[in-house]
């Protein structure tokens, strides 16, 4: 059945605040305003703060009765990244329902979320209910493209409005029955994201007369190669059989992808899409993905600009990754000036937690006897402002069995994206139950 939640999601997908990361693009005041509504009809305290005019962000905080009680946010994104329509079987901005899903851009990643997190909230407030900790939703742009303009934004110009305790945001919560037993992962932590620009010099000369030539083309092909080729050996998390398990992997490859000996051995005998996302789960990884160079048809190139997407496990920092990308580079390094526009360290939070058990609780209550495991993310999300402050912050939402947990990562930032109705029923009580413990 239609809820508060599902309206309000419809809403946000046909409001389209695609984020292709320039600083005009994403337009979130829409979804702002959308919001800003909600909470005006329930007479709550609404901020909304923005960088840049369009980009705006919206915080409701109600203040609790005790300083030293734990404060909790739930913060939601309200940007999703472009969508090709052809390539959809349906509208990507219709926001439609069909056979009890709500279909669109941002139906997994994370409109569902967000919407299931501002009517969680306005319940809470319209119930009247006193918090004894500080209580926050929060509803930022940008998070498609790195947060300068949202949830980093706001971290350093307003922390008295979104510093808390505990923070909850994506992803998580997926049903992932084996063996008898449900697991559900909970986002703990997430890998490092570090973008380079490699500006790769050669010495231009006549096109006729190649041999012997500086030509950056030629210096930019065997470092792609090499960047291709780096294969580092792998390190496993915590619960990293639970995860193996969970995801319906064949428990002879399960015991091959635990050891570091047989992981790669094991990763090519399996479906690609499964495959890099366990391998993304257990390598640092390196991805050349953008190249631009040469002058002229008839000039020997002498700059070429490469961009890569490097990956960092827990554990990593900034400069293990720099000297990776030196290594790898090797005699060719004093052609290339590197220049990073994305250099941010993996990030994690403890399990145990009051949170933890909240989650672990209400979680029971819903979907009925469950283990939650922990699991990183191999991509970054803007928990990762919020842990570098000190809060515990998880990504969480609780999913009906409907959807795969495969299924599920394959949505985000791909075609199809829907959500099914009792996804957001159980979403929107479970944060609904966690707001209620927190003002206990
Ligand atoms: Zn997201």
């Amino acid at each position: 059945v239609t809820s508060p939640t599902s309206d309000l999601l419809q809403n946000l997908i046909r409001n389209a605040c695609v984020n292709d990361g320039t600083e005009a693009s994403g337009e979130e005041s829409r979804n702002c305003n959308t919001l800003r509504t909600l909470f005006n009809d329930c007479a709550a305290d609404v901020h909304v703060h923005s960088k840049v005019d369009g980009r705006e962000n919206l915080v409701v905080r109600l203040e609790g009765s005790d300083k030293d009680a734990p404060s909790v946010m739930l913060l939601g994104h309200t940007d999703v990244v472009p969508a090709t329509a052809s390539d959809w079987d349906f509208d990507p901005f219709g926001g439609e329902i069909v056979d009890g899903y709500v279909r669109g851009r941002g139906a997994v990643d994370m409109l569902n979320l967000t919407s299931a997190m501002a009517i969680a909230m306005s319940n809470f407030i319209a119930s009247g209910a006193a918090p004894k900790g500080d209580i926050v939703f929060a509803a930022v742009a940008d998070e498609e493209a790195g947060g300068q303009y949202g949830a980093e934004f706001l971290v350093s110009d307003y922390p008295e409005l979104v510093n808390t305790d505990f923070v909850i945001t994506e992803s998580g919560g997926l049903q992932m029955p084996h063996n008898d037993v449900t697991y559900v992962p909970v986002m703990v932590g997430e890998k490092g994201v570090h973008w380079a620009h490699l500006d790769i010099e050669g010495t231009p000369s006549h096109g006729s007369k190649p041999y012997g030539t500086d030509n950056a083309v030629v210096t930019a092909a065997a470092i792609v190669d090499r960047l291709h080729s780096y294969s580092p050996s792998a390190t496993f998390s915590s619960h990293w059989e639970t995860f193996l398990n969970a995801m319906g992997v064949d428990a002879e490859l399960v015991e091959k992808l635990a050891h570091k000996d047989s992981v790669d051995e094991a990763l090519a005998r399996m479906e690609s899409d499964q495959a890099s996302l366990i391998h993304a789960c257990c390598h640092t990884t390196i991805s050349p993905n953008v190249i631009h160079g040469g002058s002229k048809v008839n000039t020997v190139a002498d700059h070429v600009r490469l961009s890569v997407d490097m990956r960092s496990l827990p554990g990593m920092t900034t400069k293990d990754v720099e000297a990776i990308l030196d290594d790898i580079l090797g005699e060719y390094r004093t052609k290339v000036d590197i220049s990073y526009t994305q250099h941010e360290e993996s990030s994690e939070s403890p399990t145990d937690t009051f949170l933890w058990d909240v989650l672990a609780d209400t979680s029971r209550s819903l979907i009925g006897e469950c283990e939650l495991f922990p699991m990183i993310a191999p991509y970054g999300t803007d928990a990762r402002f919020f842990r570098r402050n000190g809060a515990v912050a998880y990504g969480f939402g609780l999913f009906s069995p409907a959807i795969s947990f495969n299924e599920h990562i394959s949505m985000f930032h791909g075609r199809n994206e829907k959500v099914d109705l009792e996804s957001l029923n159980l979403t929107t009580q479970m944060f609904e139950n966690v707001l209620r413990r927190f003002a206990e």
